[in-house]
């Protein structure tokens, strides 16, 4: 798995614009990024991965770089729990298949969850 060469935080767009060091770009709503918020939390303890969606006004008021391995988001909502590691990050973006943990697929922002 990659690892970020840059990551830009995207006002305009309400994203995180992460350069891997494979040369992928990968944009990453923030809204998205909060329903995939890897916390225990959110998550719980089981094997199932959860997406929590939340609502398109959700913003990332703090990103922390957690030593060289996570990205920690501080989310308008007050909630900051979530330590995004750099592998959490490529899984969940566009240009990976979806399969695992990002089931469904990812369109023009926002995330189609699979059929039942
Ligand atoms: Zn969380």
């Amino acid at each position: 798995m990659g690892r970020p060469v840059d990551i830009a935080h995207s006002l305009g767009n309400n994203a995180l614009v992460i350069t891997w060091d494979d040369g992928v770009r990968s944009e990453l709503p923030i809204p998205y990024l909060r329903a995939w918020c890897p916390c225990a939390g959110c998550q719980g303890h089981g094997n199932e991965i959860h997406h929590r969606p939340v609502g398109d006004d959700i913003r990332a008021e703090g990103l922390y770089e957690m030593g060289a391995y996570a990205l920690a988001i501080r989310f308008s909502d007050g909630h900051d729990a979530g330590i995004f590691s750099w592998t959490w990050l490529r899984q969940l973006s566009p240009q990976t298949e979806p399969v695992g943990l990002k089931r469904g697929s990812f369109r023009a922002g926002t995330f189609i969850a699979p059929p039942p």
